[in-house]
């Protein structure tokens, strides 16, 4: 955990990754809410295609904060949850996450990934085209014997 961690602070700050809530609570520590598989498996992604890549951007003043890791008071599991409605996302787990580009866009990152998944470091699930048109959300909940899997949410 220690070295993975280490590679991927080389490429994202805490801040893009977990919602601004779940930072101020637990800070430094929240680190540790991520699967290693996850983090292993973005850098092998950031490092291969050589672009940057965006998840949260609200510690600039963006919208996007629940890209990554949501705790159960961040508004989609919050919602659900108000709703009466059964949630166990990736995002939850801090074994998916939803990455974009300014270099790229989500279908061009996907079909880089499709192309290079045999030195992929593990197993991984992608939302398909037509179910993240703008957004490639990438996890490491993939129980079936294949190396990718794609689904529509
Ligand atoms: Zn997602």
């Amino acid at each position: 955990m220690e070295s993975i961690l280490k590679e991927f602070k080389k490429y994202f700050d805490l801040r893009e990754v977990v919602s601004k809530q779940v930072y101020q609570r637990y800070g430094e520590q929240a680190w540790s809410f991520f699967d290693p598989r996850l983090l292993a498996v973005v850098i092998w992604l950031r490092r291969g295609m050589g672009i940057p890549l965006v998840c949260n951007n609200w510690k600039n003043g963006g919208k996007l904060d629940e890209r990554g890791f949501r705790a159960n008071l961040d508004y989609t599991v919050a919602s659900k949850t108000k709703k009466g409605e059964l949630y166990c996302p990736a995002h939850g787990r801090g074994q998916g996450i939803d990455l974009s580009s300014g270099k790229a866009d989500a279908k061009t990152i996907r079909q880089w990934i499709r192309q290079n998944i045999s030195t992929c470091p593990y197993p991984i699930r992608l939302e398909d085209d037509k179910s993240a048109p703008t957004w490639v959300h990438i996890d490491v909940c993939n129980v079936t014997d294949k190396k990718l899997v794609e689904f529509s949410a």
